[in-house]
């Protein structure tokens, strides 16, 4: 330990990957304690493992973080390289998957990251509580329920981790919210992000086709643009190239109805695509022609009009830019993170809270957004590194 850091009592609430990452940093110097509502650590962090489990992007960071700005000096802290060689030190090696995104080497199992952390954090004799649910703080002391009893815990600093409101099974559930509101610290609501978008296709031939995915196409709104795919759900398009567009279609929403333009044909130009018509052309070649499936076609029937559809040079125009209507956001439960919880308003630069500055925000539990494909977590992770060092740097 350093002689020149004076040893404090931190007290650190949430054990997801901001709550971990701070607690491991900070135990490198002071005494920590790590409370967590569940029996277990990470259980989000565990979800995600079950779908991509990208734990960062080698891509530039900064641009995909929103309002756009707000992550620049936490990224600088901690980067995606700095996420690879902790995760490295920690004894999981991670690579680059063609996307960009970082996955941890193959064959290693999301659980095994988690017990690489929760390991080191014994190693670093940080003291781990489950079972308790922070309900009251002070600028001196934290107050818990647990199974048994009210507990006050007293601490030189705090950390607040707490993630956000979706997938409540998690232990995420954003119920804290009120709490921070009674000490008149500001707060926004939350909102889904990164979740999919319900659209009307009833009396459409498209809900033939549920579950089938729209590859290689481009999803813009707003001028914003994003590359992926699109798969057709009950209630409307999900899918790695819809997550992103949902930050878009919200802001859109709020303002007027909102739409998206799907871009069939990504890769050819509008020249390209009249060039392959004649004067003949009728639209039963157009499937051939175009290589388009029986899904796509549905798509474009349903949101073309009937003069544009039985055009040939106006159809293969079409193929760039099917505009269709968003009837809103799915639900907060669903979406893969929230925006909302401790408003930008509260914090200072370093995440202490203006108004009791002793105590910290980090992770998904402050109003902030990005996209899928390892920017939450490594955003999530960098704010808790960024918190810690701020308090190491104040002792
Ligand atoms: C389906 C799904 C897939 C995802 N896939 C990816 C992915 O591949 N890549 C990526 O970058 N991100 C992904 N994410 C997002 C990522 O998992 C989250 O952004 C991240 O876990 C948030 O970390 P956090 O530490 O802020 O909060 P959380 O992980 O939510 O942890 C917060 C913790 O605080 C605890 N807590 C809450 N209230 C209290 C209280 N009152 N007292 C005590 N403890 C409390 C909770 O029990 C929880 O354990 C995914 C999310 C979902 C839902």
């Amino acid at each position: 330990m350093s002689t020149s850091i004076q040893r404090k009592k931190i007290v650190i609430v949430g054990g997801g990957p901001a709550g971990m990452m701070a607690a491991l940093e900070l135990s490198k110097h002071h005494e920590v304690h790590l409370f967590e509502k569940g029996k277990t650590l990470g259980r989000k962090f565990l979800v995600a493992g079950k779908g991509g489990f990208n734990l960062s992007n080698s891509k530039p960071l900064t641009p995909n973080y929103f309002p756009q700005g707000l992550f620049d000096s936490i990224l600088q802290k901690f980067n995606a390289t700095d996420l690879q060689t902790w995760l490295d030190k920690l004894g999981i090696p991670t690579y680059i998957g063609t996307s960009g995104r970082i996955f941890p080497e193959k064959g290693i199992k999301p659980i095994e990251v988690l017990n690489a952390i929760k390991t080191n954090l014994l190693k670093n004799n940080t003291q781990l509580y489950f079972e308790h649910e922070f309900v009251d703080f002070d600028t001196t002391t934290i107050t818990f329920e647990t199974p048994h009893q009210r507990k006050e815990v007293p601490f030189d600093y705090c950390v607040f981790a707490l993630g956000g409101a979706s997938w409540s099974v998690t232990g995420s559930k954003g119920d804290w919210k009120t709490i921070f509101e009674n000490k008149h610290i500001e707060t926004k609501e939350f909102e889904a992000s990164n979740c999919g978008l319900e659209i009307n296709f009833s009396d459409t031939e498209i809900s033939k086709f549920i579950g089938y995915p729209l590859k290689n196409i481009e999803i813009t709104c707003n001028d914003k643009k994003y590359k992926g795919e699109a798969v057709i759900s009950n209630y409307g398009l999900e899918g790695n190239a819809i997550y992103p567009i949902s930050r878009v279609v919200r802001n859109e929403l709020k303002e007027q109805e909102a739409f998206i333009e799907i871009d069939l044909k990504p890769h050819n130009s509008e020249d390209d695509l009249i060039k392959k018509t004649t004067a003949n052309t009728q639209p039963k070649n157009y499937g051939y022609l175009f290589h388009l499936n029986k899904c796509q076609l549905s798509i474009i029937k349903a949101f073309t009009d009937k003069a544009t559809y039985l055009d040939s040079e106006l159809f293969a125009k079409s193929l760039k830019k099917i505009k269709i209507p968003v009837k809103r956001l799915r639900p907060i439960e669903e979406s893969i993170s929230t925006v909302g919880g401790i408003s930008l308003e509260a914090l200072n630069s370093d995440l202490s809270l203006k108004k009791i500055p002793n105590v910290y925000i980090a992770g998904e539990m402050f109003d902030w957004d990005t996209i899928t494909g390892g920017y939450l977590l490594q955003g999530c992770f960098a704010s808790g590194f960024s918190v810690a060092k701020s308090i190491t740097e104040r002792n």
